[in-house]
Parts: structure tokens; sequence; C-alpha cells
């Protein structure tokens, strides 16, 4: 096999699987991969090279971006190819007096997000960790970030994409054009595809002119019901906040301390709510967050440092015991409350930590139960309440994934939540697009 793909790539560009770095991700699935070869091609031509090659020798295909997915997606199942996107790192077109990017999937987020800063522009889905993940993967993951609240998540940018599809043709959907309503979406349905439908290698993206700096407010409650109550009189007060991000009280206590002006006393809930549109917008939002807040609402006057503290959450928390499980379950605003408290009310049912924070605005919650990784009964615990905590998920009529996807994390729960015929729509999909199941096989709809 590594001998028929270097003549494709090159055999510089041909690894043997034990690479951990192409088998693993971020998640706690890390150490479950394996891949017989890593491949990395450098153009979309090589892609559909090796995918045709892999097709014709029912050789499975994991899709690969930067590796930084919370779900397992990029984590091989057994044998085949790990496909690199990496080496796929041109801009192919950039057009800043018509707010538009074209792409390779190879280009990190933080490049397309500084491109468009430096013209002037603003590119807003904020996934948390820019400078490793890439945009093909925001893409076949549709990620989200704090202000995906009022900008919406990566795939409300991408106007067209050219990908890879079995058995290893190359097709264009979309591009430059602002509307494009002639054909089934099939931009949106290759978005948030998890790698299971084909490798996608360029993405045309919509910019927009910078939005102003950001101005955040702080404010704390006693606890989750106030702060939720507290998010629909922002909500009410007008579109003014770009993001309203969220701690319960577990995660203040464990990252409390860096916050800038410390927490006061009581504080069983933390609101942090952005606003880019000015300063008359700021203090109506302050005003807004005032209500059932346990003290003043603050306006920090480091924003950079706030959100350099709230992007590290996920780490702090991960090393109060070692790892964590960590979830990303949404579901309809006027239930964030029951879902915050539930999900530690599972926790001690399990006989294990558990806290979260995340987009409230978005009712979405990185539910996360906190473990030793080297404590077996602990890792059981920890699954078991991640199963529980996707059943609540279903039955207040939210979502399994608001933003990492299903990959491996969360096997068989997609079927439960959509059931029937729209589980049987997902799979004539599949099987339409990528017949003998090599494209990932074993993510999303297993
Ligand atoms: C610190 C940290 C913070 C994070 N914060 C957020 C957040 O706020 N919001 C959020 O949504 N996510 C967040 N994530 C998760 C992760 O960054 C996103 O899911 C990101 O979009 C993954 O991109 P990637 O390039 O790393 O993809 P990978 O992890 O490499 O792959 C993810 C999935 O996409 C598939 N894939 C990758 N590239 C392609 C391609 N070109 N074609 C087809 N399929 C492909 C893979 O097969 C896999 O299924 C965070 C992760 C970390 C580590």
């Amino acid at each position: 096999m590594q001998q028929e793909l270097a003549k494709i790539v090159g055999d510089a560009y041909v690894r043997p699987g034990s690479q951990f770095v192409y088998s693993g991700e971020e998640t706690f699935f890390a150490d479950r991969g394996s891949v017989e070869c890593v491949v990395q091609p450098a153009s979309a031509d090589e892609v559909a090279e090796v995918v045709f090659w892999c097709y014709s020798n029912d050789v499975t295909i994991t899709p690969r971006g930067g590796g930084t997915g919370w779900a397992g997606g990029a984590v091989p199942q057994g044998a085949g190819v790990a496909l690199s996107l990496e080496r796929l790192t041109a801009v192919r077109s950039f057009d800043p007096l018509r707010w538009r990017i074209e792409v390779e999937a190879g280009v990190t987020t933080a490049t397309v997000q500084r491109l468009a800063r430096e013209n002037g522009l603003y590119f807003p889905p904020d996934p948390g960790a820019p400078e490793e993940s890439l945009i093909g993967g925001n893409v076949a993951t549709n990620a989200g970030g704090p202000h995906c609240f009022k900008y919406g998540v990566t795939g409300d940018w991408v106007t067209g994409l050219e990908a890879v599809i079995a058995p290893g043709e190359l097709i264009r959907i979309g591009g430059p054009t602002r509307k494009d309503v002639a054909g089934y979406d099939l931009v949106s349905l290759m978005t948030g595809s998890e790698g299971t439908l084909g490798v996608i290698t360029s993405v045309w993206l919509r910019l927009i002119p910078a939005a102003g700096p950001s101005l955040p407010v702080a404010a704390f409650y006693r606890d989750a019901a106030s702060g939720a109550a507290a998010i629909e009189a922002v909500m009410s007060a007008g579109p003014i906040a770009a993001a309203i991000e969220y701690l319960d009280e577990r995660t203040l206590q464990i990252a409390g301390g860096g916050f800038p002006g410390g927490v006061p006393a009581g504080a069983g809930f933390l609101l942090i709510a952005d606003c880019d549109s000015g300063e008359a917008d700021r203090a109506a939002l302050r005003e807004a967050l005032a209500e059932g807040a346990i003290a003043e609402p603050t306006a920090p006057d480091d924003p950079e440092s706030l959100w350099r503290w709230r992007d590290g959450m996920g780490l702090v928390v991960a090393s109060e015991l070692g790892t964590k499980l960590s979830d990303d379950i949404a579901v309809p605003l006027d239930r964030l409350a029951e879902a915050i408290e539930r999900t530690v009310e599972i926790g001690k049912q399990h006989s294990i930590e558990a806290c979260s924070w995340g987009h409230a605005g978005d009712g979405n919650l990185h539910s996360t139960f906190m473990l030793d990784p080297n404590d077996e009964l602990a890792v059981r615990r920890a699954v078991a309440a991640g199963d529980e905590l996707m059943a609540m998920a279903i039955e207040l009529g939210g979502t399994i994934s608001g933003e990492h996807g299903i990959g491996l994390a969360k096997n068989g729960w997609l079927h439960k939540q959509w059931g029937g015929p729209a589980s049987r729509a997902h799979e004539a999909i599949k099987q339409a697009l990528d017949p003998k199941n090599l494209m990932n096989p074993g993510k999303k709809l297993t």
C-alpha cells in the first residue's frame, strides 16, 4: 500500500501508521486509533488520486485536519489510511473588496481570521484552537465558538466548496456567488459531515466588515436559574450581545482564581457577555445583565486576557483530576438552567465530579465529568454519565451535539435522537455517496 500511495504523493509523504500523532485527537478517544499509513497529499488532484486508489482497493480513508476535534472523528478505526490535509495550504483567491476568500482545506482557522482582520474584514466563527484547527476541519465539523451566538456557525459562512467524493472524483459546489439555490444544498450536506461523505479540499468563505472592539460585561448570580433569567433579559433588550458565555458553580471554584477582579462571595454562576457594537450597546447590556445579579455587573478593562482565560477553561478543568470527558449538548434556551443543574446531578448519581460551562446564548453546554485517566472505574462511570447526558439532551428537546459532532464519542446516539425515517434518510445519503462505506467508517452514523 505504501509503495502505491508513494507513487501519487512521493516517498516523503507516506508515513507508517504507527505515528501516534496521526492516530489520536484531543479527546478521551485519542489512544484508540490505529491506521496502516498516513498520506499527506499536496493538492486536490493528489487527494482525488489517493481516494481513487483507496476506493479501488477497498481501503478505508480517515480525513484529518488539525486533529483538535473533540468527538474522536479523526481517530482512525483499525486499518486503512489517515489522509492528512495539512499540505493544502494555498489561499486560492482573496478579494477583500468583495468580502470573499477561497482557501484550501489545510489553512489554519487563525490564518483565515488574520487575513480578514488585516484587510478590515471579519471571519466570525471562533472555535477555541484556531492556531491548530484547519478550515477544512472546521467545515467538516461545522464548528462553533462564542461569537456564533450573534454570527452563526462555520456553515453560515461557507458559500461553496470543493471536495473529493467516491470513487475519487473532484466536485465543485457553490462558489464565489453569495446566492445559489439551483440544486440540492450539497454545500450544507458536506458541511458537518465529519469526513463520512468525502474529503473537503477547499472552501469559499463569506466575510463581513470588521466589527467593533470587544467590550465585555461580566455578571455573577447565585445560581443557574437566575443566570438563565438574565440571558432572557439580554435577549429581550435587543440584538446587542455578540456572545453570551457561562460558567457554573463548580467551574467557578476550579477556574475562578484567574478571573480578573476575583469572584464575589456567594457567586454560583457567571455570565460573560460580549458587545462589539459600541459603548451605548454595552451600557444596555450591562443594565440587562443586572437583573438578578448578586453585584453590579463589571466591564473588565482587558478583554484580551478575559477571553484568553475563558478559552483556557477546558485545560484548567481537565487538569483538576488529570483528564475529563466533555460533551457539547445543546438545549432550547428555556431548558438551559435545568440542563446545567442536571449535569451535576448525573455526576452525583455516577459518583463522578461534574461541572459545565459553555455558550449560554446558544443553549450549548460543555457538560464535563472530571476523572483520573488511570482510574478504570472512573472511566466507566464517566462513560455511563455521558450516556445519561445524551438521553437528557434528547428528553429536553435538544441535541446530542451543538458543536463537536458525533465522531466516535456519541456512536449510536444520532439514531436515538432522530430515529425512524429521518435516520433512514441519513443512511440513504451515506449509501449514495459512499456505497462501500470507506469514508471514515465507524463514525457519525454507527
Ligand atoms: C482547546 C480547544 C477548544 C475548542 N473549542 C471549540 C469551540 O469553541 N467550538 C467548536 O466547535 N469546537 C471546538 N473545539 C474542537 C475542534 O477544534 C473543532 O471541532 C475543529 O473544527 C476541528 O478541526 P480540525 O482541523 O482539528 O479537525 P480534525 O480534528 O482533524 O477532524 C475533525 C473531523 O473532521 C473530519 N475532517 C477534517 N478535515 C476534513 C476535510 N478536509 N474533509 C473532510 N473531513 C475532514 C475528520 O475526519 C474528523 O471527523 C476545540 C478544540 C480544542 C482543542
